[in-house]
């Protein structure tokens, strides 16, 4: 169902935007796999038959609008994935962690949408799919950044939908509890450290305690819905959040 059209997904590289460019690819869709991981970008994208775009989203002083222009040229679907975490009191959060947060995954997806839009409004098709996260609607302690520009980002969607709802373009969240990638095996690590216990035991009584289903969401658990939402079945999806958080938010 998504044969002719063509994605671009951020941080495609590993866990959940290696899982939505193979569910997209699947589909039919022509797949950009965008990662500062450039090999691993390309190796995915050679296996998908896509195309890969080696960028540091970081580095957005560099994202010119021709760069960008070109980046999204033709791009009907658009996941704004790519991200990091950092775990700390704010007292001790180091502000340039701060800023980068707010910079990898609130601006550089500000700046992608921004940049795709024209040629969406042109075709009169678009869809913006942005990984945002439980934390994106809900808050955690030592997380300061990421769950500021995870809702900026909720709250960046919003917008995108009421702009472009007479294009054609609809704008959604996808909003996971904790999922199994690299990202959060990296968390088990930090948080048994900040908390001064075994990693096992943060995953029952820290990372799940919240959740009525006490295992870890599956990337293509994620990726399964982002591909609804890309699909023509989700045309009147627009400004909302999906959450798939084991119950996480219903508290
Ligand atoms: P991951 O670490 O497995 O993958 C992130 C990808 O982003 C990597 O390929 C990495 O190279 C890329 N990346 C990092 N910095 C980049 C930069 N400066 N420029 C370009 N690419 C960069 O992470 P993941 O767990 O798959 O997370 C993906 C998204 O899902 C993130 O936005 C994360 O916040 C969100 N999320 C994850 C979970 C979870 O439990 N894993 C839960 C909710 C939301």
């Amino acid at each position: 169902p998504l044969t002719g059209k063509r994605a671009l997904v951020t941080g495609g590289a590993s866990g959940i935007g290696a899982a939505v460019a193979r569910s997209l690819a699947e589909r039919g869709a022509h797949v950009v796999v965008a990662d500062i991981d450039g090999a691993g970008a390309a190796a995915l994208a050679d296996e998908l038959g896509g195309s890969s775009w080696t960028v540091d989203l970081l580095d957005t002083a560099s994202l010119t609008d021709d760069i960008l222009a070109e980046a999204v040229d033709g791009v009907d679907i658009l996941v704004n994935n790519a991200g990091i975490q950092r775990i700390n009191p704010i007292q001790d959060f180091d502000p340039v962690d701060f800023r980068r947060i707010i910079t990898l995954m609130l601006e550089a997806p500000f700046l992608l949408i921004r940049a795709a839009l024209p040629k969406m409004y042109e075709n009169g098709f678009g869809r913006i799919i942005n990984i945002t996260s439980v934390h994106g609607i809900r808050a955690s302690p030592f997380k300061s950044a990421y769950v500021s520009a995870k809702h900026g980002l909720e709250g960046l969607s919003k917008v995108t939908a009421l702009e472009g709802g007479e294009h054609g373009v609809t704008s959604n969240c996808v909003s996971p509890g904790y999922v199994r990638t690299p990202l959060v095996e990296k968390q088990l690590a930090e948080q048994a450290a900040v908390h001064g216990i075994p990693e096992a035991e943060v995953l029952s009584r820290i990372m799940l305690t919240e959740s009525a289903i006490k295992r870890l969401v599956e990337p293509e658990e994620v990726a399964s819905l982002v591909a609804w939402l890309a699909s023509e079945d989700a045309a009147m999806v627009t400004g909302s959040s999906y959450t798939m958080d084991g119950g996480w938010s219903a508290r």
